[in-house]
């Protein structure tokens, strides 16, 4: 099919986890271990070329290796000590994107199993703090082993359905930055088997979509938040930009877009004003799993509530 060739191209991207190590001690292992280190890529074409025991630099994100797709690396000791991630490059932009300064105090709104979360704490350098929120039991114990393993420190889990969690609470008053990366459809995963690739029907799209509009809405309502990202793995228009345009409006100037990663190739479509502000990642355009990431800051003279 057309998505498992897409999918077959996808490359195996590494995040170095900083927590634990660094870039030039990642490349100087893998090099130990008879790969070929071929520098920092200069184009996706690059990319979509390598093969063999060969990686690369991504061009893009600056923790980022990238290796042949078919690279299993599960039982890599680095893997199982919680060096490097295994995590898709469109996962990793909400995190870069985000881009809180280290003593930041973030909430992760729909967190586990958490693999956006640990990139926070390494941005954060395990300084400042991170709340991190789901509602899924088995997700969350997951998490924790995630987190225990990568390193993460001054984050605290709560299974707590995050529309439940009251902004007005001291607690929050200092979360300046929000991770905001709802249940969607799932439309851009590519390497699920053959079967799951059905079209959501129209009942879960609209659930959907409106679960994601209140809890965009609701994180917003954080007093001192500054910056949010909202991101999908989704390809629906009525998941992303939909949502993204409702809830701007909903907060009329309150909130604006800033562009996303001004030099990406793939943006949001254009179906309202200042939509290709946000960015979409597709494997035919970005060698990534289908994604869509809005980057929203609050204007400086702000409503305080939603009109
Ligand atoms: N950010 C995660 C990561 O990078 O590893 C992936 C998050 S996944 C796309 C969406 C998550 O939202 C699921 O784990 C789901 O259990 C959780 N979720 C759904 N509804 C929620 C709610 N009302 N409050 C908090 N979490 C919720």
């Amino acid at each position: 099919t057309v998505l498992s060739a897409a999918a077959s191209q996808v490359p195996r991207y590494v995040r170095v986890n900083t927590l634990k190590t660094c870039v030039d001690d990642v490349i100087d292992f893998f090099k130990r271990q008879g790969y070929a280190y071929l520098g920092k890529a200069a184009s996706v074409e690059e990319l979509k070329a390598l093969s063999g025991k060969k990686f690369m630099l991504d061009l893009h994100l600056p923790e980022l290796l990238v290796f042949p797709s078919q690279t299993d690396l599960h039982d890599n000791v680095l893997y199982t000590s919680g060096h490097i991630i295994l995590q898709d490059k469109a996962s990793c932009l909400p995190a870069f994107l985000l881009g809180p300064v280290a003593s930041s105090h973030i909430i992760d709104a729909c967190a586990a199993p958490g693999n956006k979360t640990s990139h926070l704490a390494a941005i954060l350098k395990n300084k400042g703090q991170i709340f991190a929120f789901d509602v899924d039991p088995k997700r969350m114990a997951t998490m924790n082993t995630l987190l225990t393993r990568a390193g993460v420190t001054g984050c605290q889990l709560a299974q707590q359905d995050f529309l439940t969690v009251d902004p007005r609470d001291p607690k929050y008053s200092r979360v300046t930055h929000i991770l905001l990366d709802p249940s969607c459809s799932g439309s851009g995963m590519v390497t699920r088997g053959p079967g799951q690739e059905v079209a959501p029907s129209a009942e879960r799209m609209q659930a959907l979509a409106g679960f994601q509009r209140r809890v965009l809405s609701h994180a917003l309502s954080f007093p001192a938040l500054r910056r949010l990202v909202y991101s999908t793995c989704s390809l629906h228009q009525e998941e992303n930009e939909d949502v993204v345009q409702a809830v701007l409006q909903e907060w009329g100037s309150a909130f604006r877009l800033v562009t996303a990663f001004p030099s990406w190739p793939c943006r949001g479509l254009a179906v309202f004003p200042g939509a290709e502000s946000c960015l979409r990642a597709s494997p035919a355009e970005t060698l990534t799993h289908g994604f869509f990431v809005a980057v929203l800051e609050r204007c400086k003279e702000g409503a305080a509530t939603p009109s």
